[in-house]
């Protein structure tokens, strides 16, 4: 019912160059003869444009971005809008990821300016939440995904949401080498579909993707993508690897 989706968060890593290079490595399978998953990589800004050029033609791997602006254009040095996005081809943007939150002070309501914004120009917002392991150790993950839910995604009509996309990133599990079990992304993911629910009713949540994201890599991706409300990965360290992005793009096929 929905295509799994895998997309790679490069973070600030992967120049020009190296993009380039990534896909000259990367093999058919996970470029051209795709079937039943979305594959995505998100590159810094400065290599999307060789991202683009590099694809080999008929590639099915869409690209993406880590981060834009909510306004149109303007004196905001540094920043980038989504008319730029558009033009360079862009079809999914990484919003409210942890170490936005963390490092640039996003908050909710900037994230949703955000959301909103791509939204309007018809790029795909990966919309991320989760909490940090405090907040877990002292069993407020749920109270504290529901906030971000509410945040991120309000006064979004049910046909917005039907467009987004959610990440479950339990910040504890970012770059750290620590997973969330099975169990605890499928419990999670319940709940934010159940949060879903409660927004725009049942039939518009079931169609929502919720990607889990935390140090998913080959060898853990298989069990949690056979949970029934984890849709797909976005994915960081892996995803800098050809060859892991590849098994990963495989593992998300062999699910159907
Ligand atoms: C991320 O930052 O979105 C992420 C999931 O990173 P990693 O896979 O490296 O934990």
């Amino acid at each position: 019912m929905r295509t799994l989706l895998i997309a790679g968060n490069w973070k600030m890593n992967m120049g020009p160059k190296e993009t380039a290079d990534f896909f000259a490595q990367l093999d058919d399978a996970a470029q051209k003869e795709i079937t039943g998953v979305e594959a995505a990589v998100c590159p810094p800004f400065a290599s999307l444009s060789s991202a683009f050029s590099s694809r080999k033609a008929g590639s099915a791997v869409k690209i993406g971005a880590q981060n834009v602006h909510f306004e149109d254009n303007g004196a905001y040095t540094g920043e980038i809008s989504t008319t730029m996005l558009n033009e360079l081809g862009c079809d999914f943007v990484i919003l409210g990821h942890s170490e936005r939150r963390e490092y640039f002070s996003e908050d909710d309501a900037i994230i949703n300016k955000k959301v909103k914004k791509a939204l309007a120009d018809g790029i795909t917002p990966i919309v991320c939440v989760g909490e940090v392991l405090s907040e877990r150790k002292e069993n407020r993950h749920f109270d504290v995904v529901k906030e971000q839910i509410a945040g991120s995604l309000a006064g979004l009509s049910e046909a917005d949401v039907k467009k987004i996309v959610i990440a479950y990133e339990p910040v504890w599990a970012i770059g750290t080498g620590e997973t969330a079990s099975p169990e605890q992304a499928q419990e999670m993911h319940a709940f934010i579909r159940k949060e879903l629910v409660g927004l725009v009713g049942q039939s518009t949540a079931d169609t929502v993707r919720i990607l889990y994201g935390g140090s998913m890599k080959p060898g853990n991706a298989d069990e949690l993508l056979r949970q029934p409300d984890v849709d797909g990965g976005l994915i960081g360290g892996a995803s800098l690897k050809p060859s892991d992005f590849s098994q990963l793009v495989s593992i998300a096929a062999g699910q159907e």
